[in-house]
């Protein structure tokens, strides 16, 4: 049941057409770990801050029964920073600045009691590191990893040694081609399951998602929304959500993997809905069930 999850905890600054918010708590282990935390207990955090990483990020934390002992707190760093500006159309974001601060020298020590975990998500940090972390863990039988273009294009050779450990991949539409080099995403999927992952998930921000094994394609629709105000860290809401309702289910068919890819989409839609991490602040199992439902009902038909 257990669930680790390594990834950043940042220090967001982020432009919407809607909005701004500056020194949001952000990255992408905060916003998986929130995501999880309503299917499995208690998540299990590895990362790094510096002293200035606001109080009421970890307070966030801890009231969503996240385990911190494998937080690193540097006092004298600076946490890892990100700004980014999204688009009139929400699907287009332009990354301002990325400022790495402690990641720099960051060196994940899985605690003794954390490295049988069961499942394990790698949050979008630098393949390195999430290699590093899987080398400390016993066996577990669910690795999900997360990426994107940054490391794509800045640490190719390792991305591609860690997607040799992993089982599942979670990545977008835009970071697929540029993985794979190919423009069509079933073509792109398959070259990525060549490269290790048996499942590869694409996401296609408003247009859902794709699931594709060996044997089957799965197309997800996403929530249709009237209102999204901060498209960020809906990637990551949508990796703890899938990962957090594999680990509660303990079962890897496929069918399990097309609601797991549902619960991923449920929890991204709840996280868009309000600024940073608020949206993934005080839901109820019965109100991500109900949403859940509704999934269903948007691609239904009679036949006759
Ligand atoms: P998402 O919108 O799901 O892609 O995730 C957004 C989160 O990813 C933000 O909170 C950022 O702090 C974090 N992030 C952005 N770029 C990076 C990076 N290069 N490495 C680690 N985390 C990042």
């Amino acid at each position: 049941m257990s669930v680790l999850v390594v990834g950043s905890l940042a220090i967001d600054t982020i432009e919407t057409p809607f909005g701004a918010a500056h020194s949001a708590v952000g990255g992408s282990a905060v916003y998986i770990s929130a995501a999880a935390s309503y299917f499995v207990n208690p998540i299990r955090l590895v990362g790094v801050v510096g002293g200035d990483f606001p109080k009421q990020g970890l307070t966030f934390l801890e009231e969503r029964n996240v385990d911190l002992e494998g937080l690193q707190v540097i006092n004298d760093g600076k946490t890892f920073r990100w700004s980014g500006r999204y688009h009139y159309d929400l699907n287009e974001r332009d990354t301002l600045s990325t400022d790495l601060n402690v990641f720099e020298k960051f060196d994940p020590k899985i605690p003794e009691k954390y490295r049988k975990s069961r499942s394990v998500c790698l949050g979008n940090i630098d393949p390195v590191l999430q290699r590093k972390v899987l080398d400390q863990m016993e066996k577990p039988r669910l690795v999900v990893c997360d990426t994107m273009n940054y490391w794509i294009e800045r640490k190719n050779k390792e991305l591609r040694e860690t997607l040799n450990l992993i089982n599942v991949l979670i990545l977008n539409d835009s970071e697929a081609r540029l993985l794979s080099k190919e423009p069509n995403l079933i073509k792109a999927a398959k070259v990525i399951r060549a490269m290790g992952p048996t499942v590869v998930i694409i996401k296609k921000g408003e247009h859902g998602a794709l699931l594709v094994t060996e044997q089957m394609i799965f197309s997800a629709p996403a929530y249709p929304m009237e209102n999204i105000f901060d498209p960020t860290g809906a990637g990551d809401s949508f990796a703890g959500g899938f990962v957090g309702w594999l680990a509660r289910t303990d079962d890897m068919s496929e069918e399990n993997l097309k609601r797991a890819v549902i619960y991923g989409s449920t929890l991204a839609s709840f996280c868009v809905e309000k600024f940073g991490v608020d949206g993934l602040k005080d839901l109820t199992y019965l109100q991500i069930q109900d949403r859940f439902r509704q999934f269903r009902e948007l691609s239904r038909f009679d036949e006759d």
